[in-house]
């Protein structure tokens, strides 16, 4: 999806709470043959949400012509509108929500991106990232391309239009075999839908039903929405055809061991969703269960950090008889728009968003259970706002293990150096963050929580660990390369 994973990245302007968080960046979604295809992919889109919340975009076709409606921000705030829907005419569409940095948020990086070809539109939308887009970029650049975006997408577009082939399958394979990165993508052409996942399959990507129609979408609680039948995940390196004859299945690129996203169970997926066979919702609570297993201390009720780290709390609690309470209670009407861009406001940020459940903390030796620590900035106010409130004790327990390593593969994460895992043993973030205790789970405990009772090593298939071990199993070319400070450069200059 985005071109610069590998520029250093600020928290977010416009979040409530500093946003020390990982973010996924995008959602994708795709209806086939239904009247009502721009309907349900806002439907779908708004499910997904989630995954994107900057920007969001919807392609449809019908009687030679493309439609596109592209906008910045959420979408039920653009495509809620019933004008907006009648002019995305057809039975066939496309969508995505975006997340992206603050530079970035500009229309022409809205997805899908759409180009006419020798054979006709294409429309395509993009979950991960390339990491040799910046070479591919400049390559292209050279050769006489000229970018109107900074997204990678906009690199296969390109890359399909060189191809040398002629059929439009042929021309996205080809330019995808070019590709190195982590990729789940939807594209449209006048007859077919098109979904595609890395060899990996890093990113999530499902295939549904509703009636005659198929769908295509990042998480299946985008099928549930508009009450769509889930019928399989789309396999890693699996390439659909769906048109009016079916869905085609092929595998058009060298097989490679499965690595998926492990971060998507613990924080990015919806709990609701169901991907690669498991429950995001239940593998949190096993997730908690496991970090009790390991790492227990005697305490009077479990609080989660709402809302990503309540099913590991409810595990934790489970697992231990410790009383599970909802002792931070997160406001939810805390919107984008409400956050002025000055550090007068900003600082009050974790208060806006959440506040102490008095009653529930105070004289209680408190465990607090959160999904993952990234800067350590949201847990360090999180925990003061717990001792205001009269906590004895606070013990964090976090259902992940430390992040030490940054996300090239379609997760806006900060530079390692402002990774607290990356620069700081477990007891130095303890101080930090100014708790008593201060526990991960490992990543072994990680790995047989999602069902691999022997640890991560005889893991099959394995999954992409690469923020917690710096194990990553695709090439980082750009980077290898040294492409950062281009990259740096043409995003300067394009926005
Ligand atoms: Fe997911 Fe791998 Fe990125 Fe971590 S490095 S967020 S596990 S894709």
């Amino acid at each position: 999806m985005k071109l610069p994973s590998i520029l250093p990245v600020g928290p977010q302007p416009n979040s409530p709470v500093g946003d020390d968080r990982f973010h996924d960046e995008c959602g994708v979604y795709g209806v086939f043959g239904h009247e009502d295809a721009a309907a349900h992919t806002v439907l779908g889109l708004h499910a997904l949400q989630h995954r994107g919340q900057e920007a969001a975009g919807i392609v449809s076709y019908d009687s030679g012509q493309f439609h596109s409606e592209r906008f910045l921000g959420e979408v039920a705030e653009n495509f809620s509108a019933q004008d907006v829907i009648d002019r995305l005419h057809g039975s066939v569409a496309i969508g995505h929500n975006r997340y992206s940095t603050a530079g970035e948020t500009v229309l022409r990086n809205v997805q899908p991106l759409f180009a006419e070809f020798a054979f006709g539109g294409l429309a395509v939308a993009h979950n991960g990232n390339l990491t040799n887009g910046v070479g591919l970029r400049r390559r292209l650049v050279r050769n006489g391309s000229i970018f109107q975006s900074t997204t990678d997408t906009e690199v296969l577009i390109h890359l399909i239009a060189m191809s040398p082939l002629t059929d439009v399958i042929d021309r996205l394979v080809d330019a995808l075999r070019q590709a190195v990165g982590a990729y789940s993508l939807v594209a449209l052409t006048k007859d077919i839908l098109i979904g595609v996942r890395d060899p990996l399959g890093v990113r999530p990507l499902v295939l549904g039903q509703l009636g005659e129609a198929m769908i295509l979408a990042s998480e299946t609680c985008a099928l549930d929405i508009i009450g769509a039948e889930f019928v399989r995940d789309i396999s890693p390196g699996e390439l659909v055809v769906i048109d009016d004859s079916g869905v085609r299945s092929m595998f058009p690129f060298p097989k490679s061991p499965e690595r998926f996203c492990v971060f998507e169970y613990i924080y990015f997926a919806r709990p609701d969703s169901v991907i690669e066979g498991a429950n995001v919702y239940e593998a949190r609570k096993r997730i908690g269960a496991e970090l009790a297993r390991e790492n227990g201390v005697d305490a009077d009720v479990v609080i989660p950090v709402p809302d990503s780290g309540t099913p590991a709390a409810m595990g934790y609690a489970s697992e231990t008889g410790i009383p599970f309470e909802l002792g931070i209670i997160r406001n939810h009407y805390v919107g984008r728009t409400f956050i002025e861009p000055s550090a007068s406001i900003r600082h009050l940020g974790v208060k806006l968003k959440h506040n102490a459940n008095r009653y529930k903390i105070a004289n209680k030796r408190v465990i607090l259970v959160d999904d993952s620590i990234v800067r350590g900035t949201t847990s360090t106010k999180i925990v003061d706002m717990v001792r205001q409130a009269g906590a004895t004790e606070v013990h964090m327990r976090i259902a992940s293990p430390p992040t030490a390593h940054s996300c090239f593969y379609g997760v806006d994460t900060p530079e390692q150096s402002e990774l607290l895992a990356a620069c700081n043993d477990v007891d130095a973030m303890r101080k930090m963050i100014g708790v008593d205790s201060l526990a991960f789970i490992s990543i072994d405990g990680l790995y047989r929580a999602m069902g691999h009772t022997a640890g991560r090593n005889d893991a099959l298939p394995q999954y992409c660990d690469a923020c917690f071990t710096g194990d990553y199993p695709i090439p980082l070319t750009d980077r290898e390369d040294g492409e950062a400070p281009q990259q740096l450069s043409l995003l300067a200059e394009s926005t």
